[in-house]
């Protein structure tokens, strides 16, 4: 790990007045990714600035339909949440299968949105079900921030505060799990909101988390495990490093899209 200096600030608005002045800095949430990569030396930075007492950024509510989760959420949090194990059981279930325990008890979800690791599982649940993203910049919706693998619309020094989940009829989250870190190697969130479908993919991108629109529309006319008979997720799409190729990315992205949508008629969370 290179050396660099830390910082701590106790609001948002010191946080970015700290960012503004100081050099090549980068905010440290859970660390769950950050740390890992500096350690590496994938990632380096002459400061850092410390998240961990923004309280302003805390907090789970549910309020007209709407889940809004503070960035600062612990994954352990989310999944442990009555509120949203009631409201959206899908995205607590999502929570309570990232990585080990410890990685919940670190990882924040804004951590993960900002991130846009693209084996991340809150990008596949932000897509289907339409969040809007917080940002110190402004809202900003799902299907505009995610912009590639670890590209986002995020504003240069910005923070995201908190997304907001709108609450669907029904929905489910299926992951095809790397054995050893749980990241997906697909993971699928099929979300319904009366006859509109949407279908969130993880893991399986080569240009990081997607809608699956073919397979919304199918679903949107019939929400049934059999209206994705004969449809095919695209190869060339799909990602391949040492843990899968594309084809059997593609094959994970039908079959986990057939399991999330049988959960989802029953609004189960199950991942
Ligand atoms: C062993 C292991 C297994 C894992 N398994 C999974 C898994 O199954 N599924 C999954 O989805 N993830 C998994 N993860 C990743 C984990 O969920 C991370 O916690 C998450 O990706 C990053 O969140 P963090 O709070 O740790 O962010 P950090 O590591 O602190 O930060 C990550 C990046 O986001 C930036 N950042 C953080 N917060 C903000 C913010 N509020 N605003 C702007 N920028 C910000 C940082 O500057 C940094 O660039 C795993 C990680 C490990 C180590």
């Amino acid at each position: 790990m290179y050396s660099f200096e830390y910082h701590r600030a106790e609001t948002v608005e010191e946080t970015l007045k700290l960012g503004s002045v100081l050099e090549d800095a980068r905010f440290l949430a859970g660390g769950q990714s950050l740390i890992p990569m500096m350690k590496l030396r994938f990632a380096k930075a002459d400061n850092i600035i410390d998240l961990r007492d923004l309280d302003e950024l805390r907090g789970i509510e549910v309020a007209h339909d709407i889940v809004s989760i503070g960035a600062m959420a612990r994954h352990a949090e989310v999944a442990a949440s009555p509120k949203v194990q009631s409201a959206i059981p899908a995205l607590a279930g999502l929570a309570g299968g990232i990585g080990d325990p410890m990685v919940r008890a670190r990882g924040t979800m804004g951590g993960s949105i900002a991130n846009a690791d693209p084996a991340a599982c809150y990008p596949a649940a932000c897509l289907a079900l339409g969040a809007t993203i917080n940002t110190t910049g402004g809202d900003i919706e799902a299907d505009d921030f995610f912009q590639g693998v670890f590209e986002t619309a995020l504003g240069e020094g910005a923070l995201v505060t908190g997304a907001e989940f709108p609450v669907p009829d029904a929905a489910a989250y299926k992951k095809f799990r790397h054995p050893a870190s749980r990241f997906a190697l697909a993971g699928i969130f099929v979300a319904r909101f009366g006859d509109l479908v949407r279908v969130g993919v993880t893991g399986a991108g080569r240009q990081g988390a997607y809608r699956w629109i073919e397979a919304e529309d199918a679903l949107t006319e019939n929400f049934a495990v059999n209206a994705l008979d004969g449809l095919h997720a695209d190869p060339s799409q799909m990602n391949s490093d040492i843990h899968g190729d594309e084809p059997y990315r593609a094959h994970l992205v039908e079959v986990m899209t057939r399991r999330a949508v049988l959960n989802a008629s029953a609004h189960c969370g199950d991942e």
